[in-house]
């Protein structure tokens, strides 16, 4: 068939994205692929917590509609910021809400931790697409979110790079041939340190990841392994398989960002160089695909592809997160509060590394907590969790 003869593609009407987290990691490499996207792509609503200047000048850039800041003291700075530029302002939990509910088709969760947990629910019931990077969310309330995913009709994409690697190649259609999902881990900054040097280790190298440039929290997630614990809990909310059906392998090299076993004995991966921005463009036209400028990965240039088996005894943060898992319930979090407590007074210097976990398993054993019912249940739970943390931290 001559060229001529095939058909141009009806041209698509833009695609509006709001972005929670927008001057977060996650937040700029998507409002980079925007930039990129000629116009397939506009902005709806940007949020942030309080850095003001990056969220003006992102709304500016972009043309958003409207500008939330989460911190409502700094709603005045962020109104004078955007005098004259036609960007509506709002602010606090309610503005964060506000910009989860505006007509955008995709939702971009990319704010860190559970204070993501109620605009993400907001835009879930209102049935948008819910591209999903903020993995705390499901973390605290993978069944709640699910639920409200359901029946508000819209749709959940995971952003996490090993997650949408396994929904690239896990056979919907036949969840029974799945034998296992296998999640691949970096191992992280202190993959090969031994104990006795973890101890020591600063908030400034726990945060230097070999493979990812990521936000702060995720970057040391990611020195304890507790990253994988989180995507341990997201990856069983996220596909119809059993907890035992997880399983997690180092992979230094980070190229092969997960994989899918069947009963066959096939095992199908998806591959790329480590950056974020393939991952959020597959979330963002789903379920087309949109160009994304990552390097190409070159598999003679990287020439070996290693893996090997976590090492929980200098990992406890693994073995955590899969109790916490198995136990369900309030457990989980308890776990992602605890945890959120002991990054912050690490990265403030108040905790060694290694007291990171101790304060969590500390947390998940103080007195045990009813299971949540709806969102305020998750939201008193995480308040108790972390409150235990806090008294775990004053006692080490
Ligand atoms: P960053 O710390 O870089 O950015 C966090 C974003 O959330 C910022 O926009 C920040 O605003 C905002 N924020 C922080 N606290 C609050 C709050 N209390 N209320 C409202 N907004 C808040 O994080 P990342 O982009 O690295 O990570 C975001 C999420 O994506 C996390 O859940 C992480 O686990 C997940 N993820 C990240 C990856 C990555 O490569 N970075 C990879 C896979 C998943 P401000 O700038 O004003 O503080």
């Amino acid at each position: 068939m001559a060229l001529t003869q095939i058909a141009p593609e009806p041209a698509r009407p833009p695609r509006r994205l709001s972005v929670l987290g927008a001057t977060g990691s996650i937040g700029c490499s998507t409002l980079d692929l925007v930039g990129r996207s000629r116009g397939a792509l506009q902005v709806e609503a940007l949020t942030a917590h309080r850095n003001v200047t990056e969220l003006a000048a992102k709304a500016r850039g972009c043309g958003a509609a409207l500008a939330v800041i989460a911190d409502a003291s700094l709603y005045r700075e962020l109104k004078r910021e955007l005098d004259g530029s036609g960007v509506a302002v709002a602010a606090g939990q309610s503005g964060l809400e506000e910009a989860a509910l505006r007509p955008a088709e995709v939702v971009l969760a990319g704010i860190v931790g559970a204070a993501g947990l109620a605009p993400t629910m907001a835009a879930a019931r209102r049935g948008a697409t819910v591209a999903l990077a903020n993995k705390e969310c499901l973390v605290c309330a993978g069944d709640l979110l699910l639920e409200e995913v359901k029946r508000g009709g819209g749709t959940l994409l995971p952003v996490d790079s090993e997650h949408s690697a396994i929904f690239q190649v896990f056979d919907f259609e036949q969840p029974e041939a799945v034998e296992r999902i296998i999640l691949t881990c970096s191992g992280g900054p202190f993959r090969n340190l031994p104990e006795d040097a973890m101890r020591q280790v600063s908030p400034a190298q726990a945060r230097a990841h070999p493979t990812w440039e990521m936000g702060a929290k995720i970057s040391v997630d990611s020195a304890t392994l507790m990253n994988k614990g989180l995507e341990l809990i997201e990856a069983y909310h996220l596909f119809p398989v059993e907890e035992r059906q997880i399983d997690i392998v180092i992979h230094p090299q980070s190229v092969v960002h997960s994989m899918v076993e069947y009963v066959d004995g096939s095992m199908l991966a998806q591959l790329g160089t480590p950056d974020m921005r393939t991952p959020i463009a597959y979330a963002l036209a789903w379920p087309r695909r949109m160009a994304a400028p990552g390097a190409r990965l070159d598999l003679v240039k990287v020439g070996q592809l290693t893996f090997e088996a976590p090492d929980h005894a200098r990992f406890p943060a693994l073995g955590l997160a899969r109790d916490a898992l198995r136990q369900g319930g309030a457990a989980p979090i308890v776990l992602n509060a605890a945890n959120e407590i002991a990054v912050h007074a690490f990265l403030a210097g108040r905790i060694g590394f290694l007291q990171i976990a101790r304060v969590v398993e500390q947390a998940l054993t103080d007195r045990p907590l009813s299971p949540p019912h709806q969102l305020d249940d998750v939201l008193a739970i995480d308040a108790a969790g972390r409150a235990a943390a806090r008294a775990a931290i004053d006692r080490l």
